[in-house]
């Protein structure tokens, strides 16, 4: 199967579902929504469609982009984009089968359920995953899921490297009303490029990493990673074994030609990448160092809400020693002058332990209103002193049951401790996520002060409630009173510092 030729994207249109090619979906043909069963793969499938884009029809210039949005590529263009490149994107390939390598040496093939994220693992195998799901894979399910392995997922265990972006990075998509215009919405233009990567133009024709092989104890530097080989870089030696006949994809359903299984090898000695090459589709966080800038793209880490992650991924924010870059197609968004910005989070979480497997997935829309691009300064605040409000909630949380309950002498009370309180900042998550989606898709970035005064108002509500609602079963009992007292006005204390934090807001402007 030829990615560029074949019909292999799964789309759903009035209720129709079909299988339509890169080519009939590029050039308007037909269209329609990104529909598979599992919300991960269809993720894997919008990047792996922006990074093909990306690969094969690099607009020049702001210009070219916009005509590119407006107007379906005629036969034609697309014909000649995908000249000289039909092998880097054949599954079957004789010399060099689409993200796979030929010759792996492996005593047993392993089943296609590890190629599928977080399907293996005993922990969460039900809430993740109907039965079944990846016996089995077609051609199109197997391609999707190869990128998505090769990008989004934690390495395949012990000896297997994790993506070139390091393990479960976030990856951030933006979003319009149609899958052809959303895909040229996250495509970077020559003169994008030129900027996030100084030596794209040297590097420009480089072929991705499995056309020219991956020696055991390579050592690549970022800087010397051409877009095509970042955006098509296989970290790990897999190769499909042959299909068999007359089975049923286990993720989409379609008959035919099923791969069941795969060969992986592990790579000794390790490669290694020094530096974070400037993926189009993540943003980096940064620290200044005695040595120079260090780069790191963020993943999820902790049972905290996406949103706590937006200004890491939104926000243009340099401050003493620190700081984020945004996601280089939301640069470049802001440097166009868009105004709205709607945009899709994905990632997974991992295991902090066990970091091969998958403890949660995550795939969420955020919109962010007028004059976003602006006001990243406002964005951080707003982000920062809605968390400061969870914290003043787990704080004076904690003293109660300090004061109340137990002794905090011992370290087994004082996880206890910690452990009550964060039931209730779950609580506080579950009960202001609406809220903070809202404010963002809703607020007056030129004059924020009022939107902002209201969030933080809700905010105190939310938290004065839940600090009731925990303490109530102790109200009953005169010894509990005084912990109670002291803690309710601990709790006021951290609450009036941050109204008046807020109330002071002035409508920074971020560089
Ligand atoms: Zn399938």
């Amino acid at each position: 199967m030829n990615l560029l030729t074949d019909s292999w994207i799964p789309v759903q249109q009035a209720g129709l579902q079909e299988k339509i090619t890169f080519q009939q979906l590029l050039c308007g043909e037909k269209g329609g929504e990104i529909c598979l069963p599992r919300d991960d793969m269809e993720f894997a499938c919008l990047q792996l469609l922006v990074a093909l884009t990306q690969v094969l029809f690099t607009p020049s210039d702001k210009k070219a982009l916009v005509q590119r949005i407006k107007n379906p590529l005629t036969p034609e263009e697309y014909a000649s984009g995908c000249e000289g490149k039909k092998d880097w994107f054949d599954l079957n390939h004789p010399e060099t089968p689409f993200m796979q390598f030929r010759s792996v040496k492996a005593k047993e093939p392993t089943p296609m359920d590890k190629l599928m994220a977080g399907v293996a693992d005993g922990t969460n195998k039900t809430f993740v995953n109907p039965q079944g799901l990846a016996d089995g894979l077609c051609a199109s399910c197997v391609s999707i899921a190869l990128y998505n392995t090769a990008y989004n997922c934690p390495s395949a265990g012990g000896g297997f490297q994790p993506g070139m972006r390091g393990s479960t990075s976030i990856t951030v998509l933006i979003a319009t009303d149609s899958l052809r215009k959303t895909i040229w919405h996250n495509i970077l233009t020559v003169e994008s490029l030129n900027k996030e990567m100084p030596w794209y133009s040297q590097t420009s024709c480089m072929t991705p990493n499995y056309i020219d092989g991956l020696p055991p104890g390579a050592q690549y530097v970022f800087s010397e990673i051409g877009i095509n080989r970042g955006l098509f870089w296989q970290p790990a030696k897999y190769q499909l074994c042959e299909p068999q006949p007359n089975l049923v994809c286990s993720c989409c359903g379609d008959t035919g030609r099923i791969y069941t299984g795969f060969l992986k090898e592990k790579l000794q000695p390790k490669y290694t990448i020094s530096g974070a090459w400037p993926h189009p589709l993540s943003s980096r966080t940064f620290v200044i160092k005695k040595g120079g800038r260090e780069e790191k793209f963020p993943s999820f880490t902790t049972t905290q809400p996406t949103w706590v992650h937006l200004p890491e991924l939104v926000a243009e924010i340099q401050k003493d020693k620190e700081g984020y870059h945004p996601a280089p197609v939301i640069a470049q968004l802001r440097s166009y002058g868009a105004n709205r910005l709607s945009f899709y989070v994905g990632g997974y979480r991992n295991g902090i332990k066990t970091t091969a497997t998958i403890v949660e997935r995550r795939h969420e829309m955020f919109s962010l209103a007028d004059g976003w691009k602006d006001n990243s300064i406002v964005i951080d605040e707003l982000i920062r002193n809605a968390q400061s409000y969870k914290n003043a909630l787990s704080r004076a949380l904690e003293d109660f049951y300090k004061l109340a309950i137990m002794s905090a002498t011992s370290k087994k009370n004082r996880d206890r401790i910690k452990k009550i309180a964060s039931q209730y900042s779950s609580v506080f998550y579950q009960q202001t996520e609406n809220l903070i989606h809202d404010t963002l898709a809703h607020i007056d970035f030129d004059q924020p002060q009022d939107d902002l005064k209201s969030l933080y108002s809700d905010l105190k509500t939310v938290v004065i409630h839940l600090f009731n609602q925990a303490t109530e079963p102790y109200k009953q009992e005169p010894k509990m009173l005084k912990a109670l007292a002291s803690s309710r006005r601990l709790l006021h204390q951290y609450l009036k510092e941050l109204e008046a934090q807020g109330g002071n807001h002035e409508p920074a402007k971020s560089a």
